[in-house]
């Protein structure tokens, strides 16, 4: 009998949120950054619902229309900086996939996901892409006589600057970075 009472005792638990005594069977153990928290359903909802929203509909539209600006803008910023300095630093490459990933939550209605998250990564590659093209072609235009030098021309180029320059595995360092953020910063967040 004593036994009993005492198993029972130790099934109930506080909310760590509001404190309500909250039963084993229906409480919400959430493991966070070295704590653990216990919340009663009314609580744990509160959390969640909101962020669930975050998923849901996106504005596409909007997000594809932002983010291609912001990928544009990250792109001039870095070949400004390459322009104005002179030093080929791809570490300015870093803030495109900030940049991007934050225009494409911000042009979505403030929401995250999956869908948002591979709009952020293409359009952080094509910025990165963008950017590497205006950085070369400034360089080399005076040799075509015309800024918007042929793609393909810079691709071999490119591919003769990665097989020569040691340089290149620093951008590539850069560049994994840039996708990095640009594919964290609209992920879904949970509790
Ligand atoms: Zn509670």
């Amino acid at each position: 009998m004593e036994e009993k009472r005492e198993e029972e005792k130790e099934q109930w638990y506080n909310c760590s949120a509001c404190g309500k005594k909250t039963h084993i069977t229906t409480m919400n153990v959430i493991e966070g950054k070295g704590k653990t928290l216990i919340l009663c359903d009314g609580c744990y909802k509160g959390v969640r619902s909101p962020l669930e929203k975050e998923t849901k509909n996106p504005n596409m539209m909007g997000a594809v229309l932002i983010g291609i600006v912001a990928a544009i803008v990250g792109a001039l910023i870095w070949f400004g900086f390459v322009v104005a300095t002179g030093i080929l630093w791809g570490l300015i490459s870093v803030v495109i996939g900030y940049l991007v990933g934050k225009s494409v939550v911000w042009g979505s209605g403030n929401k995250r996901g999956v869908k948002l998250q591979l709009l952020s990564f293409s359009l952080t590659c094509l910025s990165l892409f963008f950017g590497e093209y205006l950085i070369f072609s400034w360089y080399i235009h005076d040799i075509y006589g015309v800024f918007w030098i042929p793609v393909n021309a810079f691709i071999l180029l490119y591919k003769e600057y990665l097989s020569t320059s040691p340089r290149a595995f620093l951008d590539f360092l850069f560049f994994g970075i840039a996708l990095w953020i640009a594919i964290t910063v609209p992920r879904a967040r949970k509790i």
